[in-house]
């Protein structure tokens, strides 16, 4: 292919290694996000120029057993080398998945292969639990059974330290390239713990509940909010209803302007509380904890849209298996995607 190199002038370069199907998939892929950008300009979106790219970070492998093979639990063969890849975690490959395309993808130094594969779909069991729950910024969860989560995970001490000693390098030196690398990987660190936690807690929460209700809540409103935009950023709330959005026959939510924290469960009077009085007090002697209060509402309000029968959250029990650490929860996805480190 033609290449415009460093001095501004064309030259012709050869493809090494990379496969004829490897090339279709890419030609296929730069196709498929040129539609995408032309559809997306015709609905009004703003598309910038396209711009060239002087590297890819991922090829697609489209074929499972030709463009790339899984010899056994330590070696993968891709197409187009004759040594086969020594790679770690193949064992996070569920037995009897369907493997599906792959990609190989460079990220922070380091090769990884994502392959999508399709595991047959766990059938929910009915467990007669039903929750409510209550994003907030002073605690990021709270349940209508009185649980409260915090997923603070911010920038650790050596991501600061690695982002300073980048900063103070020169500009295009080797050095800075190196010290670049190493933010990239401690950020994707960070980020790789935060999309675990997520991805436990979603799964914990739609299994073990028949119905979940939440508020409709915009996290861009809080994030204007000087004071706890960075709260906000460093928890991973948005990941949680997004992942939660993803299971519609156990999701609920609630309309925003539903007064979750000012109604009273047991008169129906609105009291509204300023933020920093943690109690919701009303003068019909009913009194409860502000979040779980709000929780509570927002369960019973999503339960009418359900249709049951409306129910008093407050009767319900705290099963044992809620209070588990969070850390402890097995994680089951129903279609898997894994990153595989190429050593
Ligand atoms: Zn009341």
């Amino acid at each position: 292919m033609e290449v415009l190199n460093k001095d501004k002038e064309w030259e012709e370069r050869d493809f090494q290694a990379i496969s004829s199907q490897m090339k279709q998939g890419l030609g296929r892929r730069l196709i498929d996000s040129i539609t995408g950008l032309s559809q997306l300009k015709k609905k009004g979106h703003k598309v910038g120029r396209l711009k060239f790219k002087s590297q890819i970070n991922s090829i697609p492998l489209v074929q499972s057993g030709v463009t790339y093979k899984i010899i056994n639990d330590k070696y993968i063969k891709l197409q187009g080398f004759k040594k086969p890849f020594r790679v770690k975690g193949l064992h996070q490959i569920p037995i009897g998945a369907e493997l599906a395309n792959a990609n190989l993808v460079r990220k922070a130094g380091d090769l990884y292969l994502k392959i999508t594969c399709f595991v047959e779909k766990d059938k929910k069991v009915k467990t007669g639990n039903m929750l409510g729950l209550d994003f907030g910024i002073e605690t990021n969860v709270t349940t209508s059974y009185g649980e409260k989560l915090n997923f603070y995970l911010p920038e650790t001490k050596a991501i600061k330290k690695a982002s300073r000693k980048f900063n103070k390098l020169k500009k295009g030196s080797r050095n800075k390239f190196k010290a670049k690398i190493n933010l990239q990987k401690k950020y994707s660190k960070l980020d790789n713990q935060k999309k675990d936690i997520k991805n436990k807690v979603v799964s914990k929460l739609i299994k073990e509940n028949d119905v979940v209700a939440i508020q409709d809540e915009s996290l861009a409103e809080w994030h204007k909010n000087k004071l706890c935009s960075k709260k906000v950023q460093h928890s991973i709330m948005g990941g949680i209803i997004s992942g939660l959005k993803k299971h519609p026959e156990t999701l609920v939510v609630v309309d925003k302007y539903f007064p979750s924290t000012q109604l009273c469960p047991e008169c129906g009077k609105k009291n509204k509380h300023t933020l920093d009085k943690r109690t919701y007090n009303c003068s019909c002697g009913y009194s409860c904890d502000r979040d779980i209060h709000a929780a509570k509402n927002i369960l019973t309000e999503g339960m009418k849209q359900v249709g049951t029968e409306r129910i008093n959250p407050i009767l319900v029990e705290s099963p044992a298996s809620i209070s588990k650490p969070v850390a402890k929860i097995q994680a089951r996805l129903c279609e898997a995607r894994s990153l595989y480190v190429l050593a």
